[in-house]
């Protein structure tokens, strides 16, 4: 305990430190920075078209107070007709910019701008306005509301309940309070800020659950069980996308096929235990040479792939060679070869092609007699 308090930091942490760590939640603290600002991105993309959404109601609302204004349904709430109706093309404007601009900052602006223009029509009336002020102030406090809700980053939500409190602020200057009170319409003001912060956390940690959950569904799709490396699934995602990296940035790639010999053998002797612990060394062997970001796959039952990016048909061979030479080690009573094929990369040819060539060379391999490594002719 007292080491914990003599460890604590001295200084007091910035006000904006302070507040994303007051507005953080429990469900994402366990995350990197990185997988941060992956959800940040994917709340962002998620949320967009519900918050113009949001803004659009709120032209739409101006729109028609404005028609009913005009009509006589209603009495004015104090503002010309045609002033309301350019509000609600400036706002339903604001929505179309949200619903297209890429720079959450702009976007940022613009809902700002939206909820100032719908808030000075809804809550702020000239002098002598006769209109439906409590209903009007309602209605503005609820598009505020439905935002804060919708909002992704810490400053967004600051900027926004901020913005409610100085619409407040300025309605008691400007106006006084309405008919209830002050101290009532702070009340109310704060009961807003309150629930929509509420509401964002809660929206929040849905958004990270079915973000974890996406992520872990979409790792099982690719990892196979047994070894941890890629499945084939994974195999077709990683190395396509690898192999083209590699052939527009202009540097060689190789891919190596292995194979393990006369496995169903290793079945028959040590049982399908002992050939699936055969299977899970020679993936610990790959990835342990390949490194944990490295493109080494298990696309079949005991046959493995590698993807090579920057290396040569030489010091692929020589790979394979390094993996052959460890995995050929007896180890528990277990003695176990493979073969491999090896193909690099020939100038306008397809990943799937290039592991063609990889295959024959394997099957070159095995009929040479096994436990070697062959290279495909470039021609
Ligand atoms: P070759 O040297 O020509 O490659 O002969 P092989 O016996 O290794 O090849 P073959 O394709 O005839 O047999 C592969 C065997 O791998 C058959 C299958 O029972 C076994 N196998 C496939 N998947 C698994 C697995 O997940 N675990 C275990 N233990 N065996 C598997
Ligand atoms: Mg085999
Ligand atoms: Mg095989």
């Amino acid at each position: 305990m007292r080491a914990r308090l003599l460890n604590a930091p001295i200084a007091a942490p910035g006000l904006l430190h302070s507040l994303r760590g007051l507005l953080s939640r429990h469900s994402t603290r366990a995350l990197s920075t990185e997988e941060r600002e992956d959800l940040t991105l994917a709340q962002l993309r998620a949320t967009r078209p519900i918050v113009s959404g949001v803004l659009l109601c709120g032209a739409v609302l101006l729109a028609i107070t404005a028609l009913f204004d005009m009509a006589g349904v209603t009495p004015s709430i104090g503002y010309p007709v045609w002033s309301q109706l350019l509000a609600s093309t400036v706002v339903a404007g604001c929505a179309a910019g949200v619903s297209r601009m890429v720079s959450w900052q702009h976007r940022l602006l613009l809902m700002l701008l939206a909820t100032l223009i719908t808030g000075i029509f809804m809550s702020m009336p000239l002098p002598g306005s006769t209109g439906q002020l409590a209903l009007r102030t309602g209605l503005f406090q609820l598009l505020p509301l439905a935002l804060m809700a919708l909002m992704v980053r810490p400053v967004s939500l600051f900027a926004l309940a901020l913005l409610i409190v100085v619409m407040a602020l300025l309605r008691i200057v400007l106006y006084g309070a309405p008919g209830t009170g002050s101290a009532l319409y702070w009340l109310y003001t704060l009961t807003t800020i309150g629930f929509g912060l509420v509401l964002a956390g809660y929206r929040t940690d849905f958004a990270v659950s079915a973000w974890q959950m996406r992520r872990r569904l979409v790792r099982q799709a690719h990892t196979d069980e047994l070894t941890g490396l890629l499945n084939r699934n994974g195999w077709n995602e990683h190395a396509v996308s690898a192999h083209a990296r590699a052939v527009a940035a202009g540097v060689p790639v190789a891919v190596a096929v292995l194979d393990i010999d006369y496995f169903k053998r290793i079945n028959d002797r040590h049982g399908h235990d002992g050939g699936d612990a055969v299977l899970q060394r020679l993936g610990d062997i790959m990835r342990a040479r390949v490194g944990a970001n490295g493109c080494a796959a298990r696309i079949g039952g005991e046959e493995f792939a590698v993807l090579l990016e920057g290396e040569d048909a030489l010091s692929a061979r020589a790979f394979a060679e390094r993996v052959r030479g460890e995995f050929g080690k007896e180890q528990g009573g277990v003695v176990a070869t493979l073969s491999a094929g090896i193909a690099e990369h020939r100038p306008g040819e397809t990943l799937r092609d290039q592991m063609r060539r990889a295959d024959g060379a394997l099957y070159d391999a095995k009929r040479e007699g096994r436990d070697r490594v062959n290279v495909a002719d470039v021609s």
